[in-house]
This record gives structure tokens, C-alpha cells and sequence, in this order.
């Protein structure tokens, strides 16, 4: 017999004032997993969130933990009852609490009973020098720790955790999530995270859910929803992008590159042909009039830089084609930045390229 999966969404669906906010979502978190979900403000993260958690309910669909029935049509396992552990963006410690007694607060018998696991859940946010503390006397991050520790001390076979580093400083950030994750790796809870930022989904999720108007429109590894994105929205959630369009002639599709093969595409249907802007390679245009460089997989295009820009780790550089006048954009790393007017020829790989159907 085959283990059922630590958290099993099915088919969730709830509305408000009959607009679908979650829309048929389906899922599984395995034990040990970090899966993000993922979409823009608005599109039904939170109240999915909600609905297992058990502080809203949905119209239809069911939830299991470890095959147990959470809550369907007619069984409602209350919210404490769960198992299932909260994290969100306002830590909410209690500030007439010791943080002690704030990690302590999920344990039966309070930190009595529980000092040993208190203890070394705070040494493991490495807070255990504060743990006579009172909230007001935390910074943000040392409050986050603290929250992490109280949301992990009942040993919840689900963590749940909604946009849990918003509140923090940016430059704070990616280090409290490295750090987050390796806590959440070693207690090997299932944990589902909410966040509207592709950089937290791509560096803490085993798991990218994407989410867009209440449906789940892609899931997987972070490099599938990278380099193998569903449609044009979902290539552009993760960095900025190209796009050349084109309509099919013969499943060939003429673009200042060259002609792409687009199979399957019927004739005079129009396509989208996404590139990333560091897969967009630069060459000088030596000779002046000199015949196209040809790049392996790859056919070249003159262009001219109208604006580069220096963003620290990489330069920007933005282009306009001599054949169609398309503006595109090509990172480098590290500093290039060629005055306007300079004309450079432009290749991409094309096993690199997206191609879709007009969106
Ligand atoms: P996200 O967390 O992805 O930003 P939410 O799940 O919070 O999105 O909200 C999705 C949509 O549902 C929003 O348009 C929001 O206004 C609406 N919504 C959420 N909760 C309620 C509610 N209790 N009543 C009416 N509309 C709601
Ligand atoms: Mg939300």
C-alpha cells in the first residue's frame, strides 16, 4: 500500500457574491516538502490558505492529512483540531507574554511541561538568549524566529504560512528564509507558503504552484515553471521578457531572428515567441555592413542600442531591430554599457525560446 500524501487538496472551489475566488484547486504536499503558492494579489492565495486551515469554508471539494478526511460536504474537523499549524505576515506574539510562554502557548501544559522543546527550538532560531524576552523588546526579524518557533512547537503535520516575510526588511530577507528553511527541512513538516514574490517561491519550494484568477495554472520544480512555462503570463511571472510575434505561414513563423518552426500551429495563426533577456546574446557589428554572425541553434539580427543602464550584478540593455523596429532587452552580466546608436548584432539560443499561441 502506498503512503497517502501528508496534505491532499481536492477540487476546491468557493465563491463570493458568485465570483469563483478559488476555482477547482487540486494539490499534494508530501512530508518534508516546501510547496509555494504562487500568483499575483487578488487571485485566491490567502483564501485557499483559509479554507484548510478551517477559518473559511468551501462550497465543494474535500481535504486530507495523511488520508484522514479534514473537511469535506459533510465532515468539518474543527481548525484546532487539525493538526494543521498558521504562520502570517503580522507574527501576532502576544505581547503580555514572555516569549517562552508565546512558543509555549499550542503546548498542552504550557512551558512547564514543555521546557525542553521550547528550549531547543529557540536555540534553533538561534533566539534562546531572549527567551525571558518580551515581544516589544524584538527586532521584526527576531520576532519572525520567534513566531517560526511557536508555529513548529505542536509538531503540526501541515504548516501553513501566509506571505510570512513580507513584513521584514529587504535586505533581512533572503537570509531569515535560508535559515526558515532549513528549520522547516529538519522538523520534515508538510508546508505550504503563500507569497505574490517569484524570487521567495524559486528559493524556498521543493513545489511552485502558480495561481492565476483561482486556478492552478502550472505546478512544479522551480526550473519547470522557469524553463518550461505554459503561456506567455507565466514566462513573464518569473523575470522580465521578449516577445516577437508572428503569424504561421507552413509551420514557419518569420521573425527578425529568422524563421521559427511552429508545429502544430495552423496556418495564420498568430504566435507569441518569448526570450528571456539573458538569453539574448550581443556581438559588435566589426565589419559595419559585415554578413550576420550565425551562433550555434541560433540566427542573428542587427540592432541598435538605444539605452543600457548598470544594475549592479548586470547591465540592462535595451535595443530597437533594424528589420521591424522591435524594442528588446538583453542583460549582461556585470558592467556593459555601450553608448547609444551603437549597432550590435543580436542572436538567441533556440532552445531557449518559448513559443505559444497569441494570448
Ligand atoms: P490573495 O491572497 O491571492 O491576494 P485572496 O484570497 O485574499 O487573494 O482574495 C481573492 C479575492 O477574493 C479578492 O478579490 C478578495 O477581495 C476576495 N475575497 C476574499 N475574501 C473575501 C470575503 N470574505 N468576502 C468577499 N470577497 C472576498
Ligand atoms: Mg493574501
Amino acid at each position: 500500500m502506498t503512503t497517502p500524501p501528508r496534505l491532499d487538496v481536492q477540487n476546491l472551489t468557493r465563491a463570493f457574491g458568485g465570483a469563483p475566488v478559488v476555482d477547482a484547486v487540486s494539490f499534494q504536499v508530501e512530508a518534508g516538502q516546501v510547496a509555494c503558492l504562487l500568483g499575483p494579489s487578488g487571485c485566491g492565495k490567502s483564501t485557499t490558505l483559509r479554507i484548510i486551515a478551517g477559518v473559511d469554508i468551501q462550497d465543494s471539494g474535500r481535504i486530507l492529512v495523511d488520508g484522514q478526511m479534514i473537511c469535506d460536504a459533510t465532515t468539518r474537523v474543527p481548525p484546532e483540531r487539525r493538526a494543521i499549524g498558521l504562520m502570517f505576515q503580522d507574527f501576532a506574539l502576544f505581547p503580555h507574554l514572555p516569549v517562552r510562554e508565546n512558543v509555549a502557548f499550542g503546548l498542552p501544559g504550557g512551558f512547564k511541561a514543555n521546557g525542553a522543546r521550547v528550549a531547543d527550538l529557540l536555540d534553533r532560531v538561534h533566539m534562546g538568549r531572549h527567551i525571558d524576552s518580551y515581544p516589544h523588546e524584538l527586532s521584526g526579524g527576531e520576532q519572525q524566529r520567534v513566531a517560526l518557533a511557536r508555529a513548529l512547537a505542536p509538531r503540526p503535520r501541515v504548516l501553513l504560512m501566509d506571505e510570512p516575510f513580507s513584513g521584514l526588511d529587504e535586505r533581512l530577507r533572503d537570509g531569515i528564509r535560508d535559515e526558515t528553511l532549513a528549520l522547516l527541512k529538519e522538523e520534515g513538516t508538510a508546508v505550504l507558503l503563500v507569497t505574490h514574490e517569484p524570487h521567495e517561491a524559486m528559493r524556498m519550494a521543493d513545489q511552485i504552484l502558480l495561481m492565476r484568477r483561482g486556478r492552478i495554472v502550472q505546478q512544479g520544480a522551480p526550473y519547470n515553471l522557469y524553463n518550461a512555462p505554459v503561456d506567455r503570463q507565466a514566462a513573464g511571472f518569473f523575470s522580465d521578457i521578449n516577445v516577437l510575434t508572428g503569424r504561421v505561414q507552413g509551420a514557419l513563423t518569420d521573425t527578425p531572428f529568422g524563421q521559427f518552426l511552429t508545429p502544430g500551429m495552423p496556418d495564420g495563426a498568430e504566435v507569441d515567441i518569448v526570450i528571456r533577456p539573458q538569453h539574448l546574446k550581443l556581438d559588435f557589428d566589426r565589419a559595419g555592413q559585415g554578413p550576420a554572425p550565425t551562433a550555434e541553434n541560433g540566427t542573428a539580427a542587427r540592432a541598435l542600442v538605444t539605452r543600457a543602464r548598470y544594475l549592479g550584478r548586470e547591465s540592462l540593455v535595451e535595443f530597437r531591430t533594424d528589420q521591424g523596429g522591435i524594442t528588446l532587452h538583453a542583460t549582461v552580466p556585470g558592467v556593459f554599457l555601450p553608448p547609444a546608436g551603437t549597432t550590435m548584432w543580436l542572436m538567441l539560443r533556440r532552445d531557449r525560446v518559448f513559443v505559444f499561441p497569441r494570448g
